[in-house]
């Protein structure tokens, strides 16, 4: 069986959201148990991660060191925090895994993700990154090219677009690695997203593509049967915070984006690891699961957290008719 994991920012920070170091090395090593647990029991394993706190660390870098050393690119960070989170990611997997006896190699890919220049979200950026600055300070910045937004009074705060990812460019070495026996990071902080150029040369943009969105492409690039997305909640809830919130737990896609449209899921939270799980399944995934970090391995072999599968197909007279009409071929007349 191959399973795609989706790590949220709370598997590579501590508790309190801090992200020094040390508290990205204690917190991934606490995720990787259930996942060596997994490789143990012969699961064939990729991992994608986000790396939010991380990528603002950079920008903030970026801008105070910006007389001294030139800033580098937005896709430049992302590329950076796929180098140092999947670093901590494949020594603490390697690690778990010798501890219990299993040979396998892990290794950690650089990927880029294909996005269109022409998808509306380039023109219109939403995400928020990086720290808050106040207006005088984020001024420079503007005139460099940057879109600030006025927060209020946390004071002003970048966005950058987000747009759809289209194509996971590193997904045939990816499947190489894990037909060739090996556990697999990939796909970090949603990909490095560049746009193809009409010359066939690729292009990186001042971009963040959403990690959840970019698993789903990435575990139907890779075939996997089960997609899980790791967060610090147990399962998705209707009426989140509210005194009749209840949990989703196994709920077909159709029923799943019903509740979507009814609004039950946070924008920039729940509602992307929703859409991510309802299109791996529409894709023809066997099952999405969103879960807390220490659930994962529960989560390939049960029913658990909230569970998205297919929408049961429902007969119609159509189908009959077509039956009919073959009856010596269609296999419910076998
Ligand atoms: P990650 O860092 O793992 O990607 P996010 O912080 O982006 O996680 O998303 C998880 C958060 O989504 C939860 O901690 C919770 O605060 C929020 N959330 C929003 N809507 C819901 C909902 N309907 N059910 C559960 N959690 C929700
Ligand atoms: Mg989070």
């Amino acid at each position: 069986m191959r399973v795609l994991i989706a790590l949220g920012g709370n598997a590579m920070t501590a508790p309190d959201g801090r992200a020094r170091p040390e508290d990205q090395i204690a917190a991934v090593t606490a995720a990787m148990q259930p996942v060596a647990d997994l490789v143990t029991a012969g699961v064939e394993v990729v991992l994608t991660h986000g790396n939010g706190p991380q990528v603002g660390n950079l920008l903030v870098k970026n801008e105070l060191a910006a007389a001294v050393v030139p800033p580098v690119p937005l896709d430049w960070c992302v590329a950076q925090t796929q180098g140092t989170i999947g670093l901590i990611l494949i020594d603490a997997l390697e690690y778990a895994l010798a501890a219990r006896g299993t040979a396998r190699q892990v290794a950690t890919l650089v990927t880029r993700t294909r996005v269109s220049a022409d998808d509306p979200a380039m023109l219109r950026p939403t995400k928020p990154i990086g720290r808050y600055l106040p207006h005088d300070e984020a001024l420079p910045l503007i005139e460099h090219g940057q879109v600030w937004e006025d927060r209020g009074k946390r004071g002003w705060r970048r966005v950058v677009a987000s747009p759809e990812p289209l194509e996971i460019l590193d997904a045939a070495a990816v499947c190489a690695l894990v037909d060739a026996g090996l556990v697999v990071v990939a796909n970090g902080g949603g990909g490095i997203p560049v746009v193809r150029e009409a010359d066939g040369s690729l292009r990186g943009v001042e971009a963040v593509i959403d990690k959840d969105l970019g698993a789903a492409v990435l575990a139907q690039a890779v075939g996997a049967e089960i997609l899980v997305i790791a967060t610090d909640v147990p399962q998705a809830m209707l009426g989140y915070d509210t005194p009749e919130a209840r949990p989703v737990g196994q709920v077909d896609v159709a029923t799943m984006r019903r509740y979507a449209e009814d609004g039950h899921f946070g924008s920039g939270s729940m509602g992307p690891k929703v859409e991510a799980a309802c299109r791996f399944v529409e894709a023809g995934g066997h099952r999405a699961v969103i879960t807390s970090v220490n659930q994962i391995a529960a989560a390939v072999d049960d029913a658990i957290g909230t569970t998205v599968v297919p929408t049961p197909a429902a007969p119609s007279s159509h189908d009959h008719d077509i039956h009919d009409a073959n009856r010596e071929v269609g296999p419910t007349h076998a």
